[in-house]
């Protein structure tokens, strides 16, 4: 339903429940962060952002160090409200996490296909067949980058997706995919956000960048680049928005 990103040099976690409560007016039913910070870190449950900004000060976790990650509201449409189907969704080794809108159409076959290669499942959505999928393409080709592990596992995806993946096996990015969902970034001063509309992102920056369908990009504390999932390098337009909050 709602995604957020940021990479930067800032606290992510502050900037991540931030976005979050600005995409609350969509609906949602469960939240959940991951962020990077030499591991990935994942806190998510059934609820609101609220109830999950209480659950993390009450941890002791080491969450508040990190500089970068995504965080995720769910409007369950696989999978009932629960802790476990909340996003994000981690490799089984847990260093790689995922958060995903829309829906995946075929993904009782990829699922049946990854339980035959020995991938255990955590939940009952559709949306975690996909980081599976990308750790099953990137373990079996350590060389690949996360972007075209990302790639390769999207051409055996059907159905609609905006996506946002992190990883502890290649910390400094943020790797991003759309087709029938929506995705911006936007272009701080060596820190960019990403988010699924540009509510989250008007407080901090007003230069934004739309990805269109079967676009992705790489983000990272230097820059983005935007290819399509086929491949090709996209030059985008930067659309400077022009409302105040
Ligand atoms: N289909 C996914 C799920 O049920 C994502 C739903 C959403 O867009 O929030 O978990």
């Amino acid at each position: 339903c709602g995604i957020v990103g940021y990479i930067g040099s800032r606290p992510a976690v502050p900037i991540l429940l931030g976005g979050l409560k600005r995409l609350e007016y969509r609906g949602y039913d469960s939240a959940g962060i991951a962020v990077g910070n030499g591991s990935v870190g994942v806190f998510k449950q059934k609820g609101s952002v609220g109830a999950l900004e209480v659950a993390l000060q009450a941890s002791s976790s080491m969450l508040g160090d990190a500089t970068m990650g995504i965080g995720h509201t769910r409007w369950a449409t696989h999978g009932d409200p629960s802790d476990r189907n909340s996003h994000p969704h981690t490799s089984m080794d847990g260093s790689i996490a995922l958060i995903h809108n829309g829906i995946i159409e075929n993904y009782s076959a990829l699922r049946t296909e990854l339980r035959s290669q020995g991938f255990e499942f955590a939940s009952d959505t559709d949306s975690e067949v996909l980081v599976h999928l990308i750790d099953s393409i990137w373990s079996s080709c350590p060389e690949l980058s996360m972007e075209e592990a990302v790639r390769k596992a999207l051409h055996h995806v059907d159905g609609a997706y905006g996506i946002c993946v992190i990883s502890g096996r290649d910390p400094q990015r943020i790797v991003v995919a759309r087709k029938g969902s929506p995705l911006v970034i936007g272009l701080g001063d060596g820190e960019f956000f990403i988010a699924s509309d540009a509510a989250p992102i008007v407080e901090h920056t007003k230069k934004v960048v739309y990805l269109s369908d079967g676009e992705m990009a790489v983000v990272t504390r230097d820059g983005y680049h935007v290819k399509t999932v086929g491949n090709e390098a996209r030059e985008k337009s930067v659309t400077e928005l022009d409302f105040d909050l």
